[in-house]
């Protein structure tokens, strides 16, 4: 089977902080792959080389289709003096999505947004700017979709709408999904694999319902934490 992504060997430094370590995975299409690991393990910045928005330090990056990669995080925000749909229209512009129209109909209906089309996008709620985020990171109809804590202001409810939605993208459209959560409970349920980053290096992988017993834990939040307090012993 193709690959939509391959990292291999992937290097960061900030000065003397090895952020990113040597770092090799891949991901495939109808895969959803979860980053796992503490604050600092270096999530972030792996995501952000994949996107090109930071310059990696060595190693490779191998993108099936760039023009078919999104991306969305709550820490990027769009843009807040516009209304939904201005906002999707200005991405849509810079996609060049064609069909515009249908399309962000399409999207304002599968993200419960219609309501809020003439909102302007800063007096939206959190969820509702995710929701947002979400959308405008579908115009494209992506291949590969890269999310860092999709789900991290919504409500239970509204998070379980998303992640089917982001199952259904897999399963259906056959996309790829590397998704960084710190909710374990949610990263067992959607991922289909998971990379532990711990300083930069990538301790453990494999699936997330078979990883903690194999390590001796009983469930996931408790290999997180032993990932997370004593990688030595992992
Ligand atoms: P979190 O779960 O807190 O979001 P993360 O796994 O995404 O964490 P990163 O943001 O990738 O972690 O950070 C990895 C390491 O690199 C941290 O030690 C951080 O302080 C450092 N770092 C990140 N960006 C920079 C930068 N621009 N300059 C210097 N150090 C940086």
């Amino acid at each position: 089977m193709e690959k939509m992504l391959e990292v291999r060997d992937l290097r960061k430094t900030f000065g003397a902080v090895a952020a990113v370590d040597g770092i090799s995975f891949e991901v495939s299409p109808g895969e959803i792959v979860g980053l796992l690991g503490p604050n600092g393990a270096g999530k972030t910045t792996t995501i952000s080389m994949i996107l090109g928005i930071l310059e990696p330090s060595g190693g490779e990056i191998l993108i099936e289709d760039r023009g078919h990669m999104n991306f969305a995080a709550v820490y990027a925000p769009l843009p807040g003096n516009l209304t939904v749909a201005e906002n999707l229209r200005v991405f849509g512009l810079i996609y060049g999505v064609e069909n515009f129209r249908e399309r962000l109909e399409e999207l304002l209906k599968q993200f419960d947004l219609a309501k809020y089309r003439n909102t302007k996008a800063g007096l939206l709620s959190s969820g509702e700017q995710t929701r947002l985020c979400l959308a405008k990171a579908m115009l494209n109809k992506p291949q590969l979709l890269l999310l860092d804590e999709p789900t991290a202001s919504l409500d239970p409810s509204i998070a379980r709408e998303i992640r089917a939605e982001i199952k259904d993208f897999t399963v259906r459209g056959r996309g790829a999904v590397l998704w960084t959560s710190h909710n374990m409970h949610e990263v067992e349920e959607v991922c289909d694999r998971v990379l532990f980053l711990s300083h930069g290096k990538i301790l453990l992988e494999g699936d997330p319902k078979v990883l903690p017993q194999r390590h001796g834990k009983k469930t996931l939040e408790d290999l997180f934490v032993a990932v997370a307090r004593e990688p030595l012993s992992l």
